[in-house]
């Protein structure tokens, strides 16, 4: 299915909202809705039977898997969290004997000891076809080259770009995360097409690119990015689609869902389209546990329709975001999840005002005289939370004057108070001095935890 796109990034040329699935892609919702519930029970059926954990966990809550009759059954399921992960590490969670597990992910270790999760063949099959659709939604076709720069390994995100690129037919190039000017090298001899990577590498790689005197529009063939596997902001979009000349697409995935490509954006770039013909995504509130509806902000929430190795049942991501069913233009009618604002664990408490390190990168990014690469550094001095906000100055700004580098300070300063509605100590500090990213960006230090 082919429209034209009505808008976008389209200062050089025109795209086209392609569409890998249609059939699953674009059902009516209704239908969609039945088809959730079916696959719903088959998988609640097969954790029952073949998971200890989900057993005991559904015998205490009183549901049986025969009470589970449609979707609209979800909440009386009980959840799974992260801890339930590690405490039933390795195989304690799976659904499959372990000889029908043909590999094994685990997460990148951002938030403590690592988790790992196991893939059956059709797990494989699964993540590929979600992967396939999110390349295609970024325009991706069998002509394409696709650069992989996420870490190929243990971590999702490597594997998801190579599954996905290979399952559309397009050409892989598999870089793996670092070695940058390398990594810029084959992208020009190659004449890639599509970059995936984690949204502070893309801005890493643009600046390279820039500095190194390539032109993006004249010496590269780049036309699209599937940047996620860490929060960013809008404003870092429009920087990277700037730096690199192309459409920067949202992807969001984690390893306990099966990785990236669990939700994707199309050209329209205004949301992730769920894949909820594979998983079902609910919105909660954090503290109650209750069911929100669309629009409403609060943690998301997937259960897995179609998975047989690791199936998870109510998994709390604590990633916050808002869900909406409205129509979008490419003609998909999978509902979208939007921007991830942040995490229930990595929201800031400063004397007692909830600070996202989202909020602070809106106001970096779009700031005159600061580059984009910034780091949180939170402290508690004679009782008090203090949080410093380090950022990078431009090397034209480093030079000028003093006086007009204060009032860059200032600015900078009275624009995060109106944003958190705190005060920050704004720190100015030399270009490139705050450490590059290859992978996840590590933007928060939270003394107080120490
Ligand atoms: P971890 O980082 O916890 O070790 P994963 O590598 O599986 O484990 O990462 C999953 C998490 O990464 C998600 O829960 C979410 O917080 C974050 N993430 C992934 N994609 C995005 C995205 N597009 N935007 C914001 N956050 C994302
Ligand atoms: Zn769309």
């Amino acid at each position: 299915m082919i429209q034209t796109l009505p808008k976008g990034y389209d200062h050089m040329r025109k795209r086209e909202h392609r569409i890998y699935n249609p059939a699953m892609e674009c059902m009516d919702r209704e239908q969609l809705r039945e088809l959730q519930g079916e696959r719903l029970k088959k998988t609640v059926k097969l954790e029952y039977d073949n998971v200890p954990v989900y057993r005991a966990r559904m015998d205490a809550a009183g549901v049986k898997p025969e009470d589970i009759r449609s979707i609209d059954d979800l909440k009386y399921l009980p959840f799974m969290e992260k801890t339930d992960l590690r405490d039933y590490y390795p195989f304690d969670l799976l659904a499959s004997p372990k000889k029908d597990i043909v590999r094994i992910h685990g997460s990148s270790g951002t938030t403590g000891k690592p988790i790992v999760s196991g893939y059956t063949q059709n797990d494989i099959e699964v993540w590929s076809e979600m992967m396939a659709r999110t390349l295609t939604a970024a325009g991706c076709t069998q002509e394409d080259i696709v650069q992989v720069a996420y870490g190929l390994g243990l971590f999702t995100g490597g594997f998801g770009g190579y599954q996905g690129a290979n399952r559309i037919g397009a050409m892989v190039v598999p870089m793996s995360s670092g070695n940058t000017q390398r990594q810029i090298m084959m992208m020009k001899d190659l004449g890639a097409t599509i970059l995936c990577c984690t949204p502070s590498y893309a801005t890493y790689l643009g600046e390279t690119i820039r500095e190194m005197g390539i032109d993006p529009e004249k010496d590269l063939k780049l036309k699209a990015g599937c940047f996620g596997a860490e929060p960013w902001t809008e404003e870092m979009r429009q920087r990277i689609e700037q730096l690199l000349c192309i459409d920067a697409c949202d992807i969001y995935g984690l390893t306990e869902i099966s990785g990236p490509g669990v939700a994707f954006e199309c050209l329209e770039k205004h949301g992730m389209h769920i894949n909820e013909d594979q998983v079902i995504a609910e919105i909660i509130n954090p503290t109650t546990g209750e069911q929100l509806p669309y629009g409403m902000p609060g943690e998301l929430v997937f259960t897995t329709i179609t998975k047989t190795g690791m199936p998870m049942m109510r998994y709390r991501t604590h990633d916050i975001c808002t869900l909406t069913d409205d129509k979008c233009a490419c003609g998909r009618t999978l509902a979208r999840m939007g921007r991830i604002t942040g995490r229930t664990d990595d929201m800031l408490v400063i004397r007692g005002v909830n600070v996202f390190p989202s909020q602070i990168e809106s106001v970096l990014v779009g700031a005159e005289g600061v580059a984009p690469h910034y780091m949180l550094i939170v402290d508690r001095v004679n009782n008090s939370d203090t949080l410093e906000v380090r950022v990078e100055l431009t090397e034209d700004m480093f030079s000028d004057t003093v006086s007009h580098i204060e009032s860059v300070r200032k600015y900078i300063t009275g624009q995060i108070k109106s944003v958190v509605g705190i005060a920050t100590n704004v720190k100015l500090v030399a270009p490139k001095s705050i450490p590059r990213s290859e992978g996840k960006a590590k933007r928060v230090i939270d003394n107080r935890k120490l």
